[in-house]
């Protein structure tokens, strides 16, 4: 369907609501941003479990940034904490099944919410990617082309007419 990313931002929070505790949430999502062809619930999950881990990984009252923005060819949205981030030689294998930068830590999890990120992105044609942000923590940023143009229906003959 066609979806408002405002709407799916906002209802991720809405799900995270009672985990954010007082944490201020910097929304950057201007007026213009396109309709996109994407699946509601699906996004809404790749932004929880992104939101959920940039409050897991970083210090408690500390602020997440989530900015969207619209390029020529692509539509991008940035989430971006100010946690430790992750090591260079880690940025590529978060988002394998079950990695964790340090299984041996307290903050529980199995390692699968990047993984899911991931293959919910690219069946949108998109990409996700992680890196940091200097003087902040992680970056992940999803990549969606753009335009978005709903898949070609398939014409059937119904002899009507
Ligand atoms: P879960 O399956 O419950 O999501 P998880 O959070 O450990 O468990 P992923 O969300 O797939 O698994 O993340 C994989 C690993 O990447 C994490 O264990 C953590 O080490 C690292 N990571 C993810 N997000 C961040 C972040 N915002 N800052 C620092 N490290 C992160
Ligand atoms: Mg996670």
């Amino acid at each position: 369907d066609w979806n408002m990313i405002e709407e799916i931002v906002g209802s991720a929070l809405n799900r995270l609501n009672k985990s954010l505790h007082d944490r201020p949430v910097r929304t950057r999502l201007p007026d213009s941003l396109p309709l996109l062809w994407i699946d509601a619930v699906l996004m809404e999950q790749v932004l929880v479990n992104l939101i959920e881990n940039a409050i897991k990984y970083s210090p408690p009252g500390s602020p997440i940034d989530i900015e969207a923005s619209s390029l020529a060819a692509s539509f991008r949205l940035t989430i971006v904490d100010y946690g430790a981030g992750i090591a260079k030689d880690q940025v590529d294998k978060v988002f394998q099944k079950f990695y964790r930068c340090h299984p041996e830590s307290e903050q529980g999890g199995v390692g699968l919410g990047l993984a899911l990120c991931k293959v919910i992105v690219e069946a949108h044609g998109g990409c996700i990617t992680a890196g940091n942000r200097p003087g902040k923590g992680a970056e992940f940023v999803i990549e969606l082309p753009f335009p978005h143009a709903p898949p070609a229906p398939v014409e059937a003959e119904t002899g009507e007419g």
